[in-house]
C-alpha cells in the first residue's frame, strides 16, 4: 500500500474525507472543552472588579495607567464603606426594621425548636437514612432557593419601592457597593430576613404535627423532615454568607466546612462579587453555582423578563454604585 494513501488526523489535502473532518471534530472538541472547563472570571477580572477581601490594607488596587486615573482612583472609592452609596444605604436601616427583625428571629427560634422536637421523638434507626436523604435533597434545594432570592434582589426593583425597597433590597445593594459591611453587622441584622423567610413552612410542620393522626405523620414523614431541613438551611444562608466574607478570625470548624466545600468557600463567593454582579448567586453551599452558569440559567431568565417587561437588570444596583463621592 502507497504510504501517501494513509490518511493522517486533520491532514488537508487527503483523498478521503473522513479525517479531516476527525481533525475538525477533534480541534472541536478540544476548543468546546477549554471553553466548558475555563473558570467563570480570570484571576484579573477578579482583581479589576472587585474588592479584595483578603487584602484590609487595600495594597492590591490595579496601578493606574495615567494619572488622571489616578486622581480619579484616590478621590472615588469603588468599593468600600467610604462609598457614598455605601454610607447612604446603611443609613436607611431603621429602629422598625430592626424590630421586625428581632420579633421574627423570636418567633422562628419557638417554632424550629418545637418541630426539632416533634421530629426527635420520631427519629429510630429505620428512618435514619430518610431523615439523611431529606437533609441532602434539603440542601440542594436551599441553595437553589438562596440563588433565586438574591438574584431576583439584586437584579430587580429598587430601593425607592415602598416596604419592600428599603426594607428587603437596600442591604442586597449595599453589600455589592460595600461587601465587607456584613462582617461588621451583628446577630440580628444578618440573620433576620432569612430567618424570617421559613416562619410559614415552619407554622405548617407544627400545624401537622398537632393536628394530623400519628399515620399520616409517619407516611410524610420524608417531606415533613424535607421541608424542616430545606428551613433550617434558608435560615442559616445568611450565617453562611457572612462567614464566607470574613478572612480572619472564623472558628476551625467554619474553615473546614468551607474548604470541604461542605458550606459557600470563600474564594468561590468571589465570584459574585465581580462587577457587574450577574452570576454565581447560590450562596447557602454554592454546589448549583457553576451548573447553572454553565446553563446560562440566569442570562436566559434576565433576556426572558427583559423581553417581557422591558426592564433592564441590576439597573438600580448600577444607579447605587455610581453614587462615588
Ligand atoms: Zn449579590
Ligand atoms: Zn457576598
Amino acid at each position: 500500500m502507497d504510504s501517501t494513501a494513509i490518511p493522517h488526523l486533520g491532514q488537508s489535502g487527503t483523498s478521503s474525507p473522513v479525517p479531516q473532518h476527525l481533525g475538525q471534530a477533534a480541534t472541536a472538541a478540544c476548543n468546546l472543552a477549554t471553553n466548558f472547563l475555563a473558570p467563570v472570571k480570570t484571576e484579573r477580572q477578579i482583581y479589576e472588579n472587585s474588592m479584595l477581601e483578603d487584602d484590609p490594607n487595600a495594597n492590591s488596587q490595579c496601578p493606574a495607567v495615567n494619572s488622571e486615573e489616578q486622581q480619579q482612583q484616590q478621590q472615588q472609592p469603588r468599593w468600600g464603606p467610604n462609598h457614598r452609596g455605601a454610607q447612604e444605604l446603611a443609613g436607611l436601616y431603621s429602629r422598625g426594621k430592626r424590630i421586625q427583625e428581632v420579633i421574627c428571629l423570636g418567633v422562628c427560634c419557638a417554632l424550629m425548636s418545637c418541630d426539632f422536637l416533634f421530629i426527635l421523638l420520631r427519629v429510630k434507626l429505620d428512618n435514619l437514612s430518610t431523615i439523611l436523604l431529606a437533609a441532602f435533597c434539603g440542601v440542594v434545594t436551599a441553595d437553589f432557593v438562596s440563588g433565586l432570592a438574591h438574584w431576583t434582589a439584586d437584579t430587580w426593583g429598587s430601593v425607592e419601592l415602598p416596604v419592600i425597597g428599603k426594607n428587603f433590597l437596600r442591604p442586597f445593594r449595599e453589600h455589592h457597593i460595600d461587601p465587607t459591611s456584613i462582617t461588621r453587622h451583628d446577630f440580628v441584622e444578618t440573620n433576620g430576613d432569612t430567618f424570617a423567610v421559613t416562619i410559614p413552612v415552619l407554622c405548617k410542620l407544627t400545624w401537622d404535627f398537632i393536628s394530623l393522626p400519628e399515620a399520616d405523620i409517619q407516611r410524610r414523614f420524608f417531606w415533613i423532615c424535607f421541608w424542616y431541613e430545606l428551613a433550617i438551611f434558608v435560615a442559616m444562608t445568611n450565617q453562611i454568607h457572612k462567614w464566607s466574607h470574613t478572612y480572619f478570625g472564623l472558628p476551625w470548624y467554619v474553615v473546614w466546612l468551607q474548604e470541604h466545600r461542605v458550606i459557600l468557600p470563600r474564594r468561590h463567593h468571589r465570584v459574585h462579587h465581580v462587577a457587574p454582579h450577574e452570576t454565581y448567586f447560590c450562596i447557602t453551599t454554592g454546589w448549583l453555582n457553576w451548573p447553572l452558569e454553565k446553563l446560562q440559567f440566569w442570562y436566559l431568565l434576565e433576556c426572558c423578563i427583559e423581553r417581557l417587561t422591558g426592564c433592564r437588570p441590576r439597573a438600580d444596583d448600577m444607579k447605587w454604585a455610581q453614587k462615588r463621592s
